[in-house]
């Protein structure tokens, strides 16, 4: 049995789920150092992000109680139906089903965030123990603890190191070399934008697009997404008001955009957007909404160019048991999914909820270091591969197309 005592616990990835992690550890007396790769929070990686009570409740457990307050004050507002709905191109309901998860029936139910919000609650406080621009490129596990190498050349040393650091995970490429990305490339809704609201596009918008997440599809095969992002307090005066020495960006309601593009409209890589590309991916957007309710044309026409952007999907296949170790992975870089059932980041935090209360076991003498590791690769497989298979399924109807091809295709990279 290890000796009772806080661990030091090294993070790579300073994501939704490296961050949490990082919280809930420091919440209970450990001491953790985060190795971000990017050198600041500002890449594009999405807006809206629905939350329900899987990832909510995750982050009661890891954060502060002021920093959870600063989360639900920052959400959005309540929502009247907690399901997914969705709708024909003259956005009439044509079906709907409960969201996941546990009830969401508090008063301050899990509604969505702003991905950058959320990011920048997560890192307050973390002071010193958060490096930026270092990414960990490999690691030396040894009886005694574990050295993660950084893309410097330099090391940092401690009992844990958890791979937290996105689909295209380093430490999981080590760990676990047999599982690979499976790519599914930009179709049907990578391409994303988002669009203020101001008060002509809120008349024009029935009731129902006030419904959190929804989809409208139409009979040719096109697909809008969007959702309304109306937050329940301006984020900057929650911060000044629920914890002064927290700095949140100001955020305007918007609505997320993404949409399917007209057929035979190429997208190119990031690397070679122009000014041109977003202009031109928008038109194509209106042009595959032909015919289609005059909000969800608006609602297009009004995506901020400099908002859009293009995100290569992808997803890991369940990878079977592994021998535990010093070492492990929690979010994406254990379970990286397709997004269309919107369970990604409220299952990344759950990890991270799991794995510090079966770290806190170990600080309290209760269990072995590498014995509760086991225990929660053990729960997170069990709550999270069904998602991820059930992920895939509904793709094929209503997600990123990434599934359109014969299944054997897929793997053809
Ligand atoms: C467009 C879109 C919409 C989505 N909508 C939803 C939604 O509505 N609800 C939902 O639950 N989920 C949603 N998801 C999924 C969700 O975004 C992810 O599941 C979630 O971000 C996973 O968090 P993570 O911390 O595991 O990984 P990430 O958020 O990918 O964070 C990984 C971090 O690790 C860093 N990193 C990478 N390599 C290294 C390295 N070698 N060393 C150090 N750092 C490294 C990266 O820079 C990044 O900051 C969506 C995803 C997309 C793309």
């Amino acid at each position: 049995m290890t000796d009772p005592r806080p661990l030091h616990v090294l993070i790579a990835g300073g994501g939704l789920a490296g961050l949490a992690t990082a919280q809930g550890l420091l919440k209970s007396g450990h001491t953790v150092e985060v190795f971000e790769r990017d050198a600041d929070l500002d890449r594009k990686q999405g807006y809206y992000l629905h939350f329900n009570a899987i990832g909510g409740e995750a982050l009661r457990r890891c954060l502060p109680d002021d920093l959870f307050a600063l989360y639900q004050q920052t959400s959005r507002q309540n929502y009247d139906r907690h399901q997914s709905i969705v709708l024909d191109d003259q956005l009439n309901e044509l079906s709907s089903r409960e969201h996941m998860g546990p009830p969401n029936d508090g008063p301050v139910p899990h509604t969505g965030v702003h991905r950058r919000t959320l990011r920048q609650v997560l890192s307050a406080r973390l002071g010193p123990a958060m490096h930026t621009g270092s990414p960990v490129v490999s690691f030396v596990e040894d009886a005694d603890g574990v050295t993660a190498t950084l893309a410097d050349g330099s090391t940092a040393r401690g009992d844990v190191l958890v791979g937290a650091d996105g689909i295209r995970s380093a430490v999981r490429t080590q760990l676990l070399p047999q599982v690979p990305v499976i790519p599914t490339g930009i179709r049907g809704i990578g391409v994303y934008g988002r669009t203020p609201i101001t008060p002509e596009l809120d008349a024009l918008m029935p009731d129902i697009l006030d419904q959190g997440v929804l989809m409208a599809v139409d009979r040719k095969g096109s697909r809008l997404l969007i959702a309304n992002f109306r937050p329940r307090r301006a984020a900057d005066e929650a911060a000044a008001d629920l914890a002064p020495d927290v700095v949140l960006d100001p955020v305007a309601g918007y609505i997320m955009v993404s949409c399917s593009l007209s057929e035979g409209t190429v997208v190119p890589p990031v690397a070679e957007w122009t000014d041109q590309t977003a202009v031109d991916l928008r038109e194509s957007m209106l042009a595959a909404l032909e015919g289609w309710h005059p909000a969800a044309r608006a609602i297009v026409a009004g995506v901020e160019l400099e908002s859009m952007f293009a995100i290569p999907f992808g997803f890991l296949e369940p990878a079977d048991d592994w021998a535990s170790s010093r070492v492990t992975i929690v979010g994406d870089a254990a379970h990286g999914m397709l997004p269309t059932l919107g369970m990604g980041a409220n299952l990344a935090l759950n990890d991270a909820a799991l794995l510090v209360d079966q770290l806190d076991r170990v600080a309290r003498g209760e269990a072995e270091l590498v014995e509760a590791i086991g225990t929660y690769e053990e729960q997170m497989r069990e709550i999270t591969y069904p998602i991820l298979r059930m992920t895939l399924d509904h793709d094929k109807n209503f997600g990123g197309g990434a599934l359109e091809e014969a299944s054997g295709d897929r793997h053809a990279g």
